[in-house]
């Protein structure tokens, strides 16, 4: 079992947190890094010459994954994974992925400077295209890893000025060699901001992740008629916006009725032709539910279609609606959570138990590997924005909690 005398250095995390979110700095203090662009470039640079600074080996994937390798004692081992992403949203904040992948090189470092030999070898892993805001696909390179996205799929997917991911792939120098697929490994950990409110409002100082909530998604289009604001009459109106708010109001219902695990979001709205004095003729909008229980999940998934068909055709509209993807709860391996639960609790920190909100790349490496998750607070729960902010002892927390357990996980007999 690993001394919890050992400790990571939180004025260097901080400062290579902090280096790091000058490439792709807005001015409103956030990061625009979009994944394969030049500016992922020179992160991706800055975090390889850090990694080879401690004698780290890098390897890149076919879809551009990045894993920094140190050796372990027993070579016939598998490697303990830990990171997250270093691309960013296109008005994101310094942390969001960052944190993960900085505080692994902390580990990292740590390891390094106490001449530290795990039993496992340990690698830390950028994966390539967490966010989706270029290509229209999240968790892209974990997702292809993982085998969910064919690489032949992903290599097509274009972004707004038609260049395609393998072209961006290409461009940056990171198409690597390594095929884009599972490998032996022992554990996954990846340390995240929350991205909500719940540590900060409870006042904990990590979050034991005990995996990722069950979604659905839909596309959802209403057809009613285009028609003159000032002389159609109620009953002559197929208003496809009025349609639409019923559907709107009904998924606020279904998530309330389920508490505060509840959530439905219709986030995007696109009304046709868009003219104060026209009646909307069409809407095209998006619908999510998300659970962390999966009958919850199914159950909406068999009832809400026919619910909101017949909220619509009682407008005189019709509705056509796509389902997009409907993912699994994840639960996340119990004794690697058990590691994170274990560690905080050495360093005395206060916990809470959290099913993750969000996606994360964690989610698709779970599939194949034992897998968990640490959570730190950020301030009002704020992230996708360049206000998102955490306090330099917060990550310092998440990053020693980190190195507790894939330190043990390292060094576990076997
Ligand atoms: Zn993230």
């Amino acid at each position: 079992m690993s001394g919890t005398n050992q400790r990571i250095d939180p004025k260097r995390l901080w400062d290579s947190l902090m280096s790091m979110a000058e490439i792709g700095a807005t001015p409103k203090g956030g990061v625009k890094r979009l994944t394969l662009t030049e500016v992922d470039k020179a992160g991706r640079q800055r975090f390889s010459a850090w990694c080879e600074a401690l004698g780290l080996t890098v390897r890149v994937d076919a879809i551009g994954n990045m894993f920094a390798r140190r050796e372990g004692r027993d070579p016939s081992r598998k490697p303990v994974l830990l990171g997250s992403h270093l691309d960013s949203q296109p008005s994101g904040g310094k942390f969001d992925g960052a944190l993960g992948v900085i505080a692994g090189l902390e580990v990292m470092r740590t390891l390094h400077d106490l001449n530290i030999q795990t039993e496992a070898p340990i690698e830390l892993v950028n994966w390539t295209d967490e966010e989706g805001s270029r290509f229209g696909h999240s968790l892209m390179g974990s997702g292809a890893w993982a085998g969910i996205y064919s690489l032949e799929k992903v290599y097509g997917l274009k972004d707004v000025e038609g260049v395609s991911v393998s072209d961006a792939l290409d461009s940056i120098g990171y198409k690597g060699s390594h095929p884009a697929a599972p490998f032996p490994a022992d554990a996954y950990f990846e340390l995240h901001i929350e991205q909500g409110p719940i540590l900060e409002r409870e006042g904990k100082q990590i979050g034991v992740v005990t995996g990722a909530q069950a979604q659905v998604w839909y596309d959802a289009t209403v057809i009613g008629q285009d028609s003159h604001a000032g002389t159609t009459p109620p009953s002559a109106r197929r208003d496809a916006l009025v349609a639409a708010a019923r559907i709107i109001e009904r998924v606020d219902t279904l998530m309330r009725e389920r508490g505060e695990d509840g959530r439905g979001t219709v986030g995007q709205l696109h009304v046709l032709p868009n003219s104060r004095n026209v009646v909307p003729g069409e809407v095209r909008f998006s619908v999510e539910f998300r659970h962390p229980d999966d009958a919850q999940i199914e159950g909406l998934a068999a009832t809400f279609p026919a619910e909101a068909k017949a909220l619509v055709e009682a407008t005189g509209c019709s509705l056509q609606l796509e389902e997009l993807f409907r993912i699994p709860a994840q639960p996340f391996d119990p004794s690697c959570v058990d590691l994170v639960r274990q560690g905080a609790a050495r360093l005395g920190y206060s916990t809470r138990e959290i099913v993750s909100g969000a996606g994360h790349d964690a989610v698709y490496v779970a599939r194949h590997v034992p897998t968990a998750m640490i959570f730190t607070p950020c301030k009002d729960g704020l992230s996708h924005n360049e206000a998102e902010s955490i306090l330099p002892e917060e990550a310092a927390a998440g990053c020693q909690v980190l190195f507790e357990a894939v330190v043990a996980r390292a060094n576990r007999a076997l």
